[in-house]
């Protein structure tokens, strides 16, 4: 008999966890899994410090604590916004830049500001994410991928969150923020990432799970 396992996905942000989600529904569609936000348990601890020094580094500490809290698989991730012509600026910052509670259309005009001289083929810059599999017994698995792009010279658009209206993507001829989410979620740093994670998920569900059109009830 199959049984339902729970994945757990350790982030507060709503509008990231729904595409982590989307994403995840979509790999995981034929397993008897359930996924859960961890913001939707009603004990769920306090984000933990994210004081490691890499994506990769800091998308393990969120999974490992949400992994102790629920006792389920748990999924992280860690992302960031790296400028090329800022050194890389605002990166592991991303979230913080400007300040945590500051408004992301004002992070936005001081990072527009700050690249008023800047021409267009020089703005090159790509989103970075990690993701990271914490499972009770311990074992711990890492990803990484980004999306390239450059800095618009105004933000576009009102699809996605965060600094998605200033990140042009060449390719497509407009910014994340112009795309509708089911495309943004094709073809963003985060997607590419969950290709390589969702495998490794499947095969750690698949160890105590069986797909479910394949499932047969013995009595
Ligand atoms: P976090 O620490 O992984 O939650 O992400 C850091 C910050 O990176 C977020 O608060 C956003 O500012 C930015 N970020 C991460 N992913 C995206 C994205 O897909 N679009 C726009 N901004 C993003």
């Amino acid at each position: 008999m199959s049984e339902t396992q729970q994945v757990v996905i350790a982030s507060h942000n709503r509008s990231k966890s729904r595409e982590i989600e989307q994403l995840l529904r979509a790999g995981l569609a034929d397993l008897p899994v359930e996924i859960r936000l961890l913001a939707d348990y009603p004990n769920a601890p306090e984000p933990p410090e994210e004081n490691a020094d890499s994506y990769a580094g800091n998308a393990v500490i969120k999974a490992r604590a949400c992994a102790a809290f629920t006792h389920a698989i748990s999924f992280a991730d860690d992302a960031g916004l790296e400028i090329d012509a800022l050194n890389g600026q605002p990166g592991m910052y991303s979230r913080r830049f400007a300040g945590e509670e500051t408004p992301f259309s004002v992070k936005m005009g001081i990072l527009l500001e700050m690249l008023k001289d800047v021409p267009l083929e020089r703005r090159t810059a790509r989103f970075r994410c990690a993701v990271a599999i914490a499972v009770p017994n311990g074992e711990i698995y890492t990803f990484e991928d980004t999306l390239e792009g450059r800095i618009a010279d105004a933000p576009r658009g009102q699809a996605g969150f965060g600094y998605d209206p200033i990140f042009y993507v060449p390719t497509l001829g407009c910014t994340l923020a112009e795309l509708p989410s089911e495309f943004k979620n094709r073809i963003s740093h985060r997607a590419k990432v969950m290709r390589q994670a969702v495998p490794k998920l499947r095969e750690l569900l698949s160890q105590t799970v069986a797909p479910q059109s394949g499932d047969r009830v013995d009595s």
